[in-house]
This record gives structure tokens, C-alpha cells and sequence, in this order.
């Protein structure tokens, strides 16, 4: 065998053994963020945060009058939060004309926001609705709504807060904003988010699966159901969801199914973990356009799941390209993706020191 070869199939070989598929030492980790935490308050926390009605309807389960409350008749587009904790719950489109009394809806946002119960109260046997968050009470659930779903939540105004649209555009536009994002290995587009304008802070971690904790030997035996991800903090005055979108549908590959370059299995899955339904609708905005102009030759497969829990991964995982730049996988998968980034966003880059 000549040198060459033999050097060859030495630098592949560590390029693999450099990659994201490797087995390293676990290390524990925890949750940094996590929008379906629970959020079980003391007694006197919420006494003090809720009014008197509030206090009634949501910590002790009680029903407002029928034809009283605030959102009946409310047709404004805009999304229903849980009044205690700020959790997004329904949106106007989900909203129908029951003739109940109370607010209701046919479906509820994504993301198991809602929890069941079942409520023997008032001498009959129903569902009892609350919020998963914070444990507070929304209303009942029925199985006699009149569109495809068959469902009618009966909702409390009083356990709900509105916010229209242009309320939400407002409270959109300013201040910092969280996105998780899996586009493969997290290294190279932790890297990547590093040199965009407005971007904060970036993060590598785990999200999207079924076990608590898991440590990055778990989520890359393929079995946990988590992506690698990373979780970016940026600036709303300097970027914005969009830019850091279009910087995503660049810089990786999104119609390769659970596969990015070498390295395949659901944890490497193109996903856009969303916070709210108006990181959802940006984000699947942009996938329409995408699609409809043609720019990739295969369909788009990137999937938008609701974020359950971002468990941030292992130290070492953290600032992995910066801190390993001359490594094998860095110079060869990194590096030149980074270059791409670079030349295509030039004029958006963090300036240098
Ligand atoms: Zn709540």
C-alpha cells in the first residue's frame, strides 16, 4: 500500500473518530430552559399575583357566570395566554361561536400546554382543562364541537389574557428572543451563530426527545429522540428570526432526512424547535417561500416541533470549534461552512476586534 493511500485512509479514519458520533465521557447535564417547567407556585404567591377573581377561577377552580366574561365575543386575531403564567394556550383561529356562555375552542396550541383531569364536582363526571405550566384551572373539555376536531374547550375569560396582533407585534420587536435550531452536529452551527450580528449568546444542547438528562453518549446512540441543537439568544433591534433563519437554510442542508453530510440518525434531524406561534409562522413562512421558489432540488424535510425542554450538553461541547480549531473535523466539515457563511452574510457579521 503507498504512502498516500496509507495516509488517506489514516485521515478519514480520524475524521470519523473526530466526529459528532463519537463516544465521549458523559457528563450529567440539567435543564437550562424549559417552557413547559412547571411553574407550581406557594399559595401566597398567587394570592398576591392574581386578583380576587383570578384567585377564585384559577387557584380554586371556580366557574365564572355564563355570558360575563370579558373574551366571549371577542373576534380580534390575536393569541390566548393563561392569565397566571403567560402560557400561549389557543389562538384566535381556534376560536368558535359556541353559544355556551364561555369562551371556546376547537383545538389548543401545540406543545401539551393543556392537562386533563377528570372532575367528579357538581355531580357529574367531566374533563377538567388546566394549564400545564402552572396548574391552573382553564375550564372543561367536551366532545361535542361542531368542526373536524369535535372538541370544545370551555374557557374562563377570567383564566385567559388576549393579546392581539399588533400587541404581539410589539412585544415581538423589542428586547432579546430565545430559538432553538438543529441542523446537524452542534459545533458547526453553534460556530456558525457565533459571528452573526445581534447574535448574544449561543449554546449546544439536546431537545426534542423523551428522557430527562440525557448525556450526549445517549442522544448519539439515536435512541432518546433528541436533536442535537443550539439554543440562540440574540438581540431584536440587531437581527431578527427571519436573518437567523435564512442564515440556517444556508448554512446546512435541510431535505437530507435525519442525515447531515456524514453524520445520520434522527439526532441529527433538521429541526426549528419553535417557542410560540410566532416563531412558528416565521419560520414556516419562510419553508413556503423556499419551496415555491425552488431554491433546493429536493423537498424541504425540516420539521417545526414545539420545544418541550433544552437541556444544555457537556462543557466540553461548549465553543467546541473555537477551542478545537485545529482538529480534523473542525478544519474539514467546520471550517468550510463557516467560509460559506462568511462570504454569503459578509456585511452581517460581528465586528472584529
Ligand atoms: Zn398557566
Amino acid at each position: 500500500m503507498s504512502n498516500l493511500k496509507m495516509g488517506i485512509i489514516f485521515y478519514v479514519f480520524f475524521v470519523i473518530l473526530s466526529a459528532c458520533g463519537q463516544t465521549k465521557p458523559a457528563k450529567q447535564t440539567k435543564p437550562i430552559s424549559n417552557n413547559m417547567e412547571n411553574f407550581e407556585q406557594t399559595d401566597s404567591f398567587w394570592k398576591a399575583k392574581l386578583s380576587e377573581e383570578q384567585y377564585y377561577i384559577l387557584r380554586e377552580k371556580g366557574t365564572e357566570r355564563p355570558y360575563t366574561g370579558k373574551l366571549l365575543m371577542n373576534k380580534e386575531k390575536g393569541v390566548y395566554k393563561c392569565a397566571a403564567c403567560g402560557n400561549e394556550l389557543f389562538t384566535s383561529d381556534m376560536k368558535f361561536d359556541s353559544h355556551c356562555g364561555w369562551p371556546s375552542f376547537d383545538r389548543e396550541i401545540a406543545g401539551g400546554k393543556i392537562k386533563t383531569e377528570t372532575d367528579f364536582s357538581a355531580g357529574m363526571k367531566r374533563t377538567e382543562i388546566m394549564c400545564a405550566k402552572c396548574g391552573g384551572h382553564l375550564g372543561h373539555i367536551f366532545d361535542d364541537g361542531p368542526t373536524e376536531t369535535g372538541q370544545r374547550y370551555c374557557v374562563n375569560s377570567v383564566s385567559l389574557e388576549f393579546l392581539s396582533e399588533d400587541e404581539l407585534a410589539t412585544e415581538t420587536n423589542t428586547g432579546n428572543d430565545t430559538i432553538i435550531l438543529g441542523g446537524g452536529c452542534f459545533w458547526c452551527v453553534e460556530a456558525i451563530y457565533q459571528n452573526l450580528e445581534g447574535v448574544i449568546s449561543v449554546s449546544s444542547g439536546y431537545a426534542g426527545g423523551s428522557v430527562k438528562n440525557p448525556t450526549y453518549k445517549a442522544v448519539c446512540s439515536g435512541t432518546t429522540g433528541h436533536a442535537e441543537v443550539i439554543e440562540i439568544v440574540f438581540d431584536k433591534a440587531k437581527t431578527s428570526l427571519d436573518e437567523i433563519f435564512k442564515v440556517f437554510f444556508v448554512v446546512h442542508d435541510p431535505t437530507t432526512l435525519n442525515r447531515q453530510g456524514a453524520d445520520a440518525g434522527t439526532q441529527y434531524r433538521s429541526t426549528i424547535m419553535y417557542r410560540n406561534e410566532n416563531q412558528r409562522t416565521i419560520a414556516k413562512s419562510l419553508i413556503d417561500q423556499l419551496e415555491k421558489e425552488k431554491v433546493y432540488d429536493n423537498p424541504i424535510v425540516t420539521t417545526l416541533e414545539p420545544l418541550s425542554v433544552y437541556y444544555k450538553a457537556e462543557d466540553y461541547h461548549q465553543d467546541y470549534f473555537n477551542n478545537n480549531k485545529s482538529q480534523g473535523y473542525c478544519q474539514m466539515v467546520i471550517q468550510p461552512k463557516i467560509d460559506k457563511f462568511e462570504k454569503i452574510f459578509k456585511d452581517r457579521l460581528k465586528k472584529k476586534n
